[in-house]
């Protein structure tokens, strides 16, 4: 099987494989899923890390920089960089590509971009199986970057361990950020371009907000970083590494991959229901519902019930 001969490859430090690989599961999902039950699934020793913000607050440049503090120690690392796809080729812009090039060239790091071909939450449909076929593939560390377009990646918590929250100083309405549920996700809160004015009063608003959240665990803590001049990069990754411990320490490492899981399954189904049924085909049992032949409950079981036939 192909897909295995890439993994194979991959394993070994093949970076043109592990490119391919990615763009096989990114562009065949069912190829994913089979892929993931011939191989051996991770053992829970990889970081997951979502790094989240909207466009232009430096995802790019932090990730770069924490590269360059993570890559010393020969670490392997996986860069997955969600691109916003073009409505029209549906392909990843291409100064993302490039730009994620840099990073690539550093021993042990592998980066790839992904289009998010259009679906909501900013996480390109596979992003869930991209992450558990990397820890699979033994990566000390798998950073998820999302695309920060328009609505916030919200997507992220249910796929990635630790989700780092990009922001910078006077990023506005606080109320506004809040309604965009960011202050519900992060497990890191980052003020980036700290060397611009109103990073402190950005830090200061960020920990009211969380003071007000009602939260159970680890609680959240705000740093400051200046990603094109290094400064608070090497604090970022101690306090990723922080957080990865409490997560195995406290159970909630398996909850979080539960999660991931929970995401494959549900993505699976709701594929499969898409690929039986057609527009049309569910305006008709919609029809059915509106001319009283049909009751909605029944409508939505003979979807369902379409799934099975298939398979
Ligand atoms: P992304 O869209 O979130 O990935 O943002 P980029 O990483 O592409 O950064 C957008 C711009 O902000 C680039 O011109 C960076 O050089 C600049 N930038 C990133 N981090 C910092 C920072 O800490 N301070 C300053 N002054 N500029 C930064």
């Amino acid at each position: 099987m192909e897909a295995l001969v890439l993994f194979r490859k991959a394993c070994n430090g093949d970076k043109g494989a592990f490119g391919q690989l990615v763009s096989l599961v990114e562009n065949n999902g069912r190829e994913a899923l089979g892929l993931l039950e011939q191989i051996e699934l991770a053992k829970g020793n990889t970081f997951t890390v979502g790094i989240v913000g909207g466009p232009g607050v430096g995802k790019s440049t932090l990730i770069g920089s924490l590269l360059g503090v993570i890559a010393k120690d020969g670490r392997r690392i996986a860069v997955v960089s969600i691109d916003p796809s073009s409505p029209f080729t549906g392909g990843a812009v291409l100064g993302d590509r490039i730009r994620m090039q840099v990073h690539s060239n550093l021993p042990g790091v592998f980066v790839r971009s992904m289009g998010t071909r259009g679906y909501e939450g900013g996480l390109s449909a596979c992003t869930a199986e991209i992450i558990e076929l990397l820890c699979a593939l033994r990566f000390d560390v798998v950073i998820v970057e999302t695309a920060g377009v328009g609505q916030v990646d919200l997507g992220i918590a249910d796929v990635a361990d630790t989700v780092v929250v990009t922001l910078v100083p006077g990023w506005g309405d606080s109320i506004q950020v809040a309604k965009a549920g960011l202050m519900e996700i992060g497990d890191i809160y980052v003020v980036n371009k700290s060397d611009h004015e109103g990073a402190f009063a950005a830090v200061r608003d960020i920990e009211l907000m969380l003071d007000s959240r009602q939260i159970t665990g680890r609680k959240a803590k705000v740093l400051q970083t200046s990603a094109t001049s290094g400064v608070g990069i090497k604090e970022l990754w101690e306090e990723i590494v922080a957080h990865q411990g409490y997560l195995s320490s406290s159970g909630q490492g398996i909850k979080r991959r539960i999660c991931r899981l929970s995401t494959i399954i549900k993505r699976s189904v709701f594929d499969q229901l898409a690929s039986k049924w057609n527009g049309n085909q569910i305006y008709d049992l919609a029809t059915e519902v509106v001319n009283e032949r049909l009751r909605i409950s029944e409508a939505i079981k003979k979807a369902v019930d379409g799934i099975n036939e298939v398979s």
